[in-house]
């Protein structure tokens, strides 16, 4: 006897129609093959249903926000850096456009050493020129200017030291972002 069929249909998760139904219930009460065949299924379907449904750990919607959150950021993060290094580099392929359409790179590097050259004099004269007028400050004026540029530094100097202060503070923040979401 060929059991093909019946076995197809008592594995199949199509229902069957009244007909097929009833054939398979006629071939169940005489054929020992198809009735363990259809006991067996049914019971292994009974037992995959019936197992019990596995509760997501405590605190994994916590967990899978805050880690949600890290990837944002770290792809906000990412999404600048990418812009900042785009953008360098269309300055500099603009400016090798420019240099190259110009047609003149040595041009281009005489014009970029004389303007050096200009600058760092203007720079030097510059410096020449204010120490000869420092040097005719009285010193009292002096003095009270440098006691306030020590001030202004010392400003600066807390200003880093609390941004500096912040940013670690803000990467620790970060980090145990980073530490929850991994767990
Ligand atoms: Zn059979």
């Amino acid at each position: 006897m060929n059991h093909k069929q019946f076995e197809r249909w008592i594995l199949d998760d199509s229902p069957l129609n009244e007909e097929q139904q009833q054939i398979l219930d006629a071939h169940l009460l005489t054929c020992e093959h198809c009735q363990k065949l259809n006991h067996g299924w049914k019971n292994s379907l009974k037992a995959i249903t019936a197992s019990p449904y596995i509760a997501p750990a405590a605190g994994f919607s916590d967990r899978w926000q805050s880690k949600l959150r890290f990837e944002k950021k770290r792809r906000s993060i990412v999404r600048m850096r990418v812009i900042l290094f785009s953008s360098i580099l269309l300055v500099l392929v603009s400016l090798l456009t420019y240099i190259v359409l110009s047609g003149s790179l040595g041009e281009f590097l005489a014009n970029l050493i004389t303007s050096s050259t200009h600058i760092l004099l203007f720079l030097t004269h510059g410096i020449a020129n204010l120490s000869n007028f420092i040097q005719e400050i009285p010193s009292l004026v002096r003095w009270s200017a440098g006691i306030f540029l020590v001030g202004v530094a010392n400003i600066f100097v807390i200003l880093l030291v609390v941004i500096l202060w912040k940013a670690k503070k803000n990467q620790e923040e970060w980090q145990e972002v980073r530490d929850y979401g991994e767990k």
